[in-house]
């Protein structure tokens, strides 16, 4: 199998394939920038944390890389239930990038390829390979894209414009003619970066301190926990002076001068949009992150921009404690070229060439952990692919990777997609602290992750059940729940279940209670804060699984890959051009096609139940 590109999906997909026992090439532009961090040096975050760990249970590499090199590592969302806790670290940028690019090295079924891929080879509907741009051939039984921000890259800094993928790193435009010249629709994104700043020359007593959180918390089921002396951010805020400067020259950003016309994250706004478009706010917070433990560099977040490098700098110095801050790396924006997601399948296998997987930024999302769960996925299926097997598919109730790659396919972006935990309609059962739960029993079965690992995690789950148990039976005094019991004054006993469902008693609050039954419960607290969120949670995560199992009627009516929409009668025009564009999967997965209702879903149905009982 030949991967194309050694970023966060590239790096995922080519594991993925070694774990299952192939062979992979990976073909990259710069062996020493595996999984290098192109913005922002932290993984996780709200949504993004729960992808992380679900790519963990299912034997990727970037959760321990995380956990092996944050330098502040913090939990989000805790004042809300357990469903949208995550975990977000700040990383050091170039030793996250070393453990990986040493991980690889390790791994003897992938070889690193140091070239620039030009073109895919093919015969007939069907991958071999690539054609370097120096005219190496390479063949191979499948073949991963992940090529990022690379396919038509282009920097603008003000007027000036560059040719490149990053920063310093070359652009990939023979790729992006070459899938042109397939026929693949290819459409047009932008992205940005803030400046990045000399730390030593910041005022760090006008900044207020974001210290990390002990004791550190970890993505990988992998890693044991770290005692570390983590660096603190900062937050600070622009000043009114920002804002004068900014909006006297809003016409020298591309972004405003119709220099740059594609579309960029909504979500991730430049700082000179950010006050075009929300002119009634006098400023804008900015969090200066450390970008590793063995430099100064700072990378000020939110303050993304691609003004000339003259106002940057004004602006910049404007910021409350950057009054004197050098900038070592100006803000760019880039453009670059993807390819909207409804020309792969769920497999992410494309629908123009068997045998072709893309993943990661190339289908129009964004961010280094939808890179690495896309690449993943690609690469387990580009090996089963080879094999003659079905495609490995996680539903929208299983996993956020599931609710990624069918938003994709059922809606193909054109925007860069970005994971939030309001994407998944099934939240209360896809937790952070579950991803094992939800998929180990699929990494067994595909050989993702070792024997040992599995067993070791059925005795956790075996554990916790026992333990669930025991916390429902016992029934302790009243008397013994010190502040908790005047909430139960009515009674003489209560359940430890029951407690543990009060607005705002977890297990932290009930381990003092436990305590007084010297060996009765479990000393394991990671089995103790499994069995506590279950408790909590059960009624409505029973609800949820109701509702599931309701939806999964839909999800099981296949649409077999030839199935023609054009003879259906009674089917909308807008409904036929859809389903012909998407060819959804299921009946389920055709109900969620934007501007599909109901109703085509109705005539959809009938027109397949008489194509399988073979009625013309
Ligand atoms: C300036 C900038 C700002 C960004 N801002 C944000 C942000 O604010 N938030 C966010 O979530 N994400 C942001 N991103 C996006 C984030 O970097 C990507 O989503 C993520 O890195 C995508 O991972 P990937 O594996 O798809 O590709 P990348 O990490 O981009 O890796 C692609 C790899 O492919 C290689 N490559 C490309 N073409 C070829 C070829 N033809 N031959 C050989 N090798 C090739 C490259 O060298 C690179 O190693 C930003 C990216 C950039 C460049």
């Amino acid at each position: 199998m030949i991967v194309v590109g050694g970023g966060h999906a590239g790096v995922e997909a080519a594991l993925a394939a070694a774990r299952m026992g192939k062979t992979a090439a990976l073909v990259t532009m710069d062996a020493r920038k595996l999984a290098l961090m192109s913005c922002n040096p932290a993984i996780g975050g709200i949504g993004k944390s729960q992808l992380v760990k679900e790519v963990d249970a299912l034997g990727g590499v970037m959760g321990e890389a995380i956990d092996a090199t944050g330098i502040q590592f913090r939990r989000l969302n805790l004042s809300r239930g357990a469903a949208v806790w995550s975990t977000r670290a700040q990383a050091d940028r170039i030793a996250y990038n070393q453990y990986v690019v040493d991980f690889v090295a390790a791994e003897p079924k992938v070889t690193v390829i140091e070239a620039l891929a030009g073109a895919i080879t093919h015969e007939n509907d069907r991958a071999t390979g690539i054609l370097t741009e120096s005219g190496e051939s390479i063949g191979a039984r499948a073949v991963v894209i992940a090529t990022g921000t690379f396919l038509g890259g282009l920097i603008h800094i003000g007027e000036k414009k560059i040719k490149a993928g990053r920063m310093g790193d070359k652009a990939a435009y023979k790729m992006s003619d070459c899938l042109s010249e397939l026929g693949f629709e290819v459409g047009r994104l932008k992205t940005g970066t803030p400046p990045r700043l000399d730390g030593d020359t910041i005022d760090w007593s006008r900044c207020e301190i974001q210290p990390g959180e002990t004791p550190t918390p970890v993505f990988s089921y992998r890693s044991s926990v770290r005692s570390f002396d983590q660096t603190p951010c900062h937050l600070t805020r622009t000043s009114p002076r920002t804002k004068e400067i900014i909006s006297a020259n809003f016409e020298k950003s591309p972004i405003f001068s119709g220099q740059i016309n594609s579309t960029g994250p909504r979500y991730c706004p430049s700082i000179e949009d950010k006050f075009f478009r929300f002119a009634d706010k006098a400023e804008h917070q900015i969090f200066l992150e450390p970008e590793g433990k063995g430099t100064s560099e700072i990378y000020p977040n939110g303050f993304s921009t691609a003004l000339p490098e003259s106002v940057q700098e004004e602006a910049i110095r404007s910021v409350i404690g950057l009054e004197k801050a050098r900038i070592t790396q100006p803000g760019y924006a880039v453009e670059y070229d993807y390819c909207p997601a409804h020309q792969v399948d769920i497999s992410l296998q494309t629908r123009c060439l068997k045998g072709l997987y893309f993943a990661g930024q190339i289908n129009g999302t964004s961010g280094y952990e939808e890179a690495a769960a896309q690449g993943l996925m690609a690469g387990v299926n580009a090996c089963l692919g080879i094999e003659g097997e079905e495609p490995f598919v996680l539903g929208r109730s299983e996993a956020y990777i599931g609710v990624m790659i069918d938003d994709l396919t059922t809606r193909s972006t054109t925007e860069p997609y970005r994971m939030f935990t309001s994407r998944a309609e099934y939240r209360l059962a896809l937790r952070e602290d579950n991803a094992r739960d939800r998929l180990f029993g699929h990494s067994q079965r595909l050989g993702l992750i070792c024997e040992a690992d599995y067993s070791g995690f059925e005795k956790l789950r075996k554990d916790t059940e026992e333990e669930i148990h025991l916390l429902r039976k016992t029934r302790v005094p009243v008397s013994e729940l010190g502040e908790y019991a005047e909430r139960f004054r009515k009674f003489d006993k209560v359940s430890l279940s029951k407690l543990l469902k009060q607005p705002g008693v977890g297990i932290d609050e009930v381990l003092p209670v436990l305590a007084k039954y010297d060996g009765l419960f479990s000393d394991n607290q990671q089995v103790l804060r499994r069995a506590a969120i279950f408790i909590r949670y059960q009624g409505y995560i029973d609800k949820q699984e109701r509702e599931i199992a309701k939806s999964q009627k839909l999800e099981k009516e296949v649409i077999p890959g030839d199935f023609s929409y054009q003879s259906i009668a009674g089917l909308r025009t807008e409904a036929r051009e859809k389903f012909e564009r998407f060819r959804p999967a299921s009946l389920g997965q055709a109900g969620r096609i934007e501007g599909i209702t109901p109703g085509d879903v109705a005539v959809l149905s009938v027109s397949l139940k008489r194509y399988k009982s073979g009625v013309k």
